[in-house]
C-alpha cells in the first residue's frame, strides 16, 4: 500500500512552495493536500473552535479549508484522507522559522499536529524563494521523507523543522534553536473616520548567530535541520525554582 502523505502549509492554498513540494512527495506515496484558503502565516497553533470548518475540493487531492493550518491537520487526517496519513510535511514556507519564530510559526506548527496525533511530521521553510531552491527543498523534504516512511528515521515525539539558505546549500547542520528576537515594527496610522489603527510588521530580527543553532546554519549557508518537542518546560529554572508557599490566598 503506499504511503498517505498530508501536506498543508501557513501561506494559504495558492502558495507556489507547497505546490512544489507535493510535486516530489508524490514520488514517495499518495498525496492528499489540505491548505489554508488563505494567508495564515504566524497564527502558531490556533484552533477553529468557533466557527464551522468548510473544505473545498479544487482538483484531485487539492482541498481548501476556511480555517487554520492546525485545522487542515485535524480536518485532513481524520476526513479528508481515506486513512490517517504516514506522514504530514508542512511547508514550504515562504520564509524562514528559526529561533523565536517556531512560536509564532503556523507552518511549525502544522507540522506539531502531526506529531500530535502520532503520526512523523516536519515543517520545511525556505528563505529563498526562486524556483530551483523551492525544488531543491522539496527534493530534500523527499530524501528525509523516504527515510521516515521506511522507518530508517523514527521520528516518535519529536516535530523536524528545516529551514533552508540563500542559494546552494554546502551541506546539513543538526541544530537547536538559536535567538531571534524581533525589533517590534507597529504602525500607527489614523482611519479615514478619524480612529487609530495599528498594523504590526515583521519587524527586524536580532538574531544571535551562536555556533550550533539554526540560525548560524542558514546564515553560514547551510541547511538547518531542527528536532522540536513539545515540553516547554524550562528544566534548568525548575531544578533552582524557589518554593512558593500557600498562605491560603
Ligand atoms: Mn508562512
Amino acid at each position: 500500500m503506499k504511503p498517505q502523505i498530508l501536506i498543508t502549509n501557513d501561506d494559504g492554498i495558492h502558495s507556489d512552495g507547497m505546490r512544489f513540494l507535493a510535486e516530489a512527495l508524490a514520488q514517495i506515496g499518495t498525496v492528499t493536500i489540505v491548505a489554508p484558503d488563505r494567508e495564515r502565516s504566524a497564527i502558531s497553533r490556533a484552533l477553529s473552535l468557533y466557527h464551522p470548518l468548510r473544505i473545498t475540493q479544487l482538483e484531485k487531492g487539492v482541498h481548501v479549508l476556511d480555517g487554520t493550518p492546525t485545522d487542515c491537520v485535524l480536518v485532513g487526517a481524520h476526513f479528508i484522507l481515506t486513512r490517517p496519513p504516514d506522514l504530514v510535511v508542512s511547508g514550504i514556507n515562504r520564509g524562514w522559522n528559526l529561533g523565536e519564530d517556531t512560536a509564532y510559526s503556523g507552518t511549525v506548527s502544522a507540522a506539531i499536529q502531526g506529531t500530535l496525533l502520532k503520526i512523523p511530521a516536519m515543517a520545511i521553510s525556505s528563505i529563498d524563494y526562486s524556483e530551483e531552491s523551492f525544488r531543491r527543498a522539496a527534493r530534500f523534504a523527499k530524501k528525509i521523507g523516504a527515510e521516515i516512511l521506511s522507518g530508517k528515521r523514527l521520528l516518535k515525539e519529536t516535530t523536524l523543522s528545516v529551514n533552508f539558505p540563500v542559494g546552494e546549500p554546502k551541506g546539513v547542520r543538526i541544530t537547536r534553536l538559536g535567538v531571534r528576537r524581533y525589533l517590534t515594527e507597529i504602525l500607527e496610522k489614523t482611519d479615514p473616520r478619524g480612529r487609530k489603527y495599528y498594523w504590526i510588521g515583521d519587524g527586524r530580527p536580532a538574531d544571535r548567530a551562536e555556533r550550533g543553532t539554526d540560525v548560524w546554519a542558514v546564515k553560514h549557508g547551510y541547511v538547518s535541520v531542527t528536532p522540536l518537542k513539545l515540553d516547554w518546560t524550562d528544566f534548568d529554572f525548575l531544578a533552582r525554582m524557589k518554593p512558593i508557599e500557600w498562605d491560603g490566598a
